[in-house]
């Protein structure tokens, strides 16, 4: 994973903390009930494994601090609502693991909106919309939070769509690039696209590999070397993805995997999330700091400190690949007279 887009990921997952411990800043100075509720209500929109693991440290970070450092508070006005328009979470796991995931969420207090999908969103609500409503219950309900997190699919970059444009390449729905056996594009065998950009078909039953990291990881290795076999006039064997499996991590101690048909929850799910975790860490120094981080928290309890760092909104305008491009695209505005100088020429 590049480096730019994973320090963007850290910003994110910094500017969502710093706004939640100054939500409960400011909930333990508001005299007013309602407000305190609604600073202490967070919404995660989608059940999927990030939406999962956003809701259950999101829940466990809040009520560690309430606990600890918010006294005024009370940890029972604490909300954390997860919203999925399926009629379970993960639902790309066997459902044993969704059901495990979902009893670990309730009963550390997390409240599953299941079948509604959202409608709208603004600042501080939000509408979801349930198709089939149990009798009695009503066909919409707003939940009204002072965060809400988004983790319910991202777009692709603006590259997928400028491509099509250069090129005639098609995309699919999602805004992907459809692409060859060999991740090139019909009639541009010179452009290879791999990642998330690309919806790669040439699977056994033709779905296209998920949008995630080891596909994208293996897509990458597999040009690299075709590429290289290509300068001896050769070819790669056809490309074939290994699916490892998948896992979520969805509190302290607890992870749902599924490995290639063995799945495993709770304690045990967390072990292999951690070993795999530390297998893939890049540099022995982060193994060893991350196993020490774990070890003293399974020890202790005790969570790093909760300063609050960084300005309001410091985030908000990171700039992504996405917003570079997009600048890019945009035509240059039209250069203003000075009127200071024509009044000069005048
Ligand atoms: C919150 C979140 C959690 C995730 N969790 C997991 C997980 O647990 N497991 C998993 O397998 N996958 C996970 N994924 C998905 C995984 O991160 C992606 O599938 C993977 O990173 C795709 O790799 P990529 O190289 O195609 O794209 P990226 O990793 O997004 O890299 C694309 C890079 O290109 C740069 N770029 C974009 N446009 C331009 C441009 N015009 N010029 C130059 N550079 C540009 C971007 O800034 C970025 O650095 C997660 C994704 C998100 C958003």
């Amino acid at each position: 994973m590049p480096a730019r887009w994973s320090s963007t990921i850290v910003e994110h997952a910094d500017e969502i903390r710093r706004r939640l411990l100054s939500a409960l800043e400011e909930a333990e100075q508001t005299p007013d009930p309602d407000r305190r509720r609604f600073l202490q209500s967070v919404v995660v929109v989608g059940g999927g494994p990030s939406g999962c693991e956003l809701a259950g440290s999101i829940n466990g970070l809040m009520r560690h601090s309430l606990e600890r450092d918010f006294r005024q508070l009370d940890p029972s006005h604490a909300q954390v609502i997860l919203v999925d328009p399926g009629d379970r979470v993960l639902r790309a796991m066997a459902p044993e693991l969704s059901a495990a995931a979902s009893d670990y969420l309730t009963s550390r207090g997390v409240e599953l909106v299941l079948g509604g999908r959202v409608q709208s969103i603004e600042a501080g609500s939000l509408t979801v919309a349930f198709k089939n409503p149990a009798p009695g219950t009503p066909e919409q309900r707003v939940l009204e939070a002072a965060t809400i997190c988004w983790s319910a699919g991202v777009r692709p970059s603006h590259l997928g769509k400028l491509l099509a444009d250069r090129t005639g390449c098609t995309v699919d729905r999602g805004g992907r690039v459809v692409v060859e056996a060999d991740f090139s594009i019909a009639g541009h065998p010179e452009i290879r696209v791999v990642g998330d950009l690309c919806s790669y078909a040439h699977t056994d039953n033709g779905k296209p590999l998920p949008g995630m990291a080891g596909p994208a990881v293996q897509m990458g290795g597999w040009v690299a070397l075709d590429l290289l076999a290509q300068l001896t006039g050769e070819r790669q064997n056809p490309f074939r993805w290994f699916d490892f499996g998948s896992m979520a991590v969805i509190g302290p101690l607890c992870a749902v995997a599924d490995l290639r048909g063995v799945k495993v929850s709770g304690a045990l799910g967390w072990l292999l999330w951690a070993l795999a975790h530390l297998a893939f860490m890049p540099a022995n120094e982060n193994r060893l700091t991350l196993l020490t981080k774990w070890l003293w928290v399974i020890a202790t309890g005790q969570r790093a400190n909760l300063l609050i760092t960084g300005r309001p909104d410091q985030h908000i305008g990171v700039e992504v690949g996405l917003e570079i491009a997009e600048r890019a695209a945009a035509p240059e505005p039209e250069p203003q007279p000075e009127p200071q100088k024509e009044q000069a020429a005048a």
